[in-house]
């Protein structure tokens, strides 16, 4: 059996103060509402404040991004040791925003998602189409090629140690949500495709949903047979939205 994970992704938002009443409002609310794996993923320089209020709530800690090189000349980047000096046990990879704002390619989270597991991290690896792409009939060999970038520099047993999020770029961020037969037919897809190369590591790795999730859906998207939980943005930012879906996930 996979346990359910609910991360929430922070993005670009919150200010100390803000940031505070949020993780008290999820810390207080969380053990009466789910027994799935919690996550939240600040900006990095709320990852301290963070930590500490999260105390042992059993909510876990995650980065939204780290860099591919452990330390020097690499000006504006955060490695994996520092992010585990504050307690991070995941980081968000590949995320959309991550390959199509600031020009991340599929090497690049290659040799991001190895420097992320070296450090003892999960990645939670984000693949996903554009609008054109599923338009265009092209939705699986897209999600295959972006995965077949790590299968292939770090082999398929390197999944076990990660999480996959599927998230249909035009999902994000944009109100419409996939249909739960439509994010169930692409993990279905992910799930078999693993299952071809190692049928142990299809069965445990944990496929989340990503893509204007809310307390209003979550419901019929986590019932679907290969939606493990989901990552979150917008409605992470509110404790209310947040825990209804992570009490929709169990
Ligand atoms: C995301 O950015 O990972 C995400 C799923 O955002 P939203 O929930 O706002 O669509």
């Amino acid at each position: 059996m996979r346990q359910p994970m609910v991360a929430g992704n922070w993005k670009l938002n919150g200010s100390r103060e803000s940031v505070a009443a949020l993780i008290a409002g999820i810390s207080a609310g969380i053990s009466a509402v789910s027994k799935s794996e919690v996550v939240v993923c600040p900006a990095f320089v709320h990852l301290a404040d963070v930590q500490q209020a999260i105390g042992d709530s059993g909510i876990k800690l995650g980065a939204q991004n780290a860099a591919d090189q452990e330390s020097g000349a690499f000006t504006g980047e955060i490695a994996t040791s520092m992010l585990q000096e504050f307690g991070c046990e995941y980081v968000i990879l590949g995320h959309s925003e991550r390959r199509n704002i600031y020009g991340e390619d599929d090497a690049l989270v290659a040799k991001k998602f190895a420097a992320v597991q070296a450090a003892g991290l999960k990645p939670i690896l984000c693949v996903g189409e554009l609008l054109e792409e599923r338009e265009a009939g092209a939705t699986e060999t897209v999600v295959a090629t972006q995965l077949d970038a790590i299968i292939n520099s770090a082999g398929v047993t390197a999944l076990t140690n990660a999480v996959i999020a599927y998230e249909p770029v035009w999902a994000i961020g944009t109100g419409k949500t996939a249909s739960p037969e439509q994010a169930q037919e692409v993990h279905a897809f992910i799930r078999q495709k693993l299952a071809v190369l190692d049928g142990s590591v299809a069965e445990k790795v944990q496929i989340l949903y990503g893509g204007s999730m809310n307390a209003g859906n979550a419901a019929d998207l986590l019932s679907m047979a290969d939606i493990d939980g989901g990552l979150i943005g917008g409605a992470s930012l509110q404790a209310e939205s947040f825990l209804a879906i992570c009490q929709a996930a169990g």
